[in-house]
């Protein structure tokens, strides 16, 4: 009998020989394990939405302009570039950093938009 550990849960558990292929301790995180490689696998490939990145990479959540809603309302946000993704395009089309985080306080912030997207 070998040990091995768990990448998902990381709980050791046995296997007849340390050549065994299984990987995980149960079922469950056997599933889990491909769910973890398929997303990899889309982000490797440019598929993943930020959401994904974050939670890969182990980060919080950010606010976005997507999430602000002052920012729906603001002549700098915009809905861009085909991706369908929200962003603040201060930057782009100002030419200066923003300067501030994405948020209810922006100093940037310059009303001009209906909120409908
Ligand atoms: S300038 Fe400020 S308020 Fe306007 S979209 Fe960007 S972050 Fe939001
Ligand atoms: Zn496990």
């Amino acid at each position: 009998m070998n040990t091995k550990t768990c990448p998902v849960c990381g709980k050791p558990f046995t296997v007849p020989s340390l050549k065994n292929a299984r990987k995980y301790c149960s079922p469950e995180c056997k599933a889990e394990g491909h769910r973890r490689q398929a997303r990899k696998r889309s982000m490797m490939q440019g598929h993943a939405s930020p959401e994904t990145w974050r939670e890969f990479a182990g980060r919080p959540k950010v606010m976005t302009a997507a999430d602000c809603k002052r920012c729906q309302t603001c002549i700098y946000r915009a809905k861009s570039h085909g991706s369908g993704l929200v962003t603040c395009d201060y930057l782009i089309l100002t030419g200066e950093p923003r300067g501030c985080d994405v948020s209810e306080t922006c100093g940037r912030y310059s009303p001009g938009k209906d909120a409908k997207r």
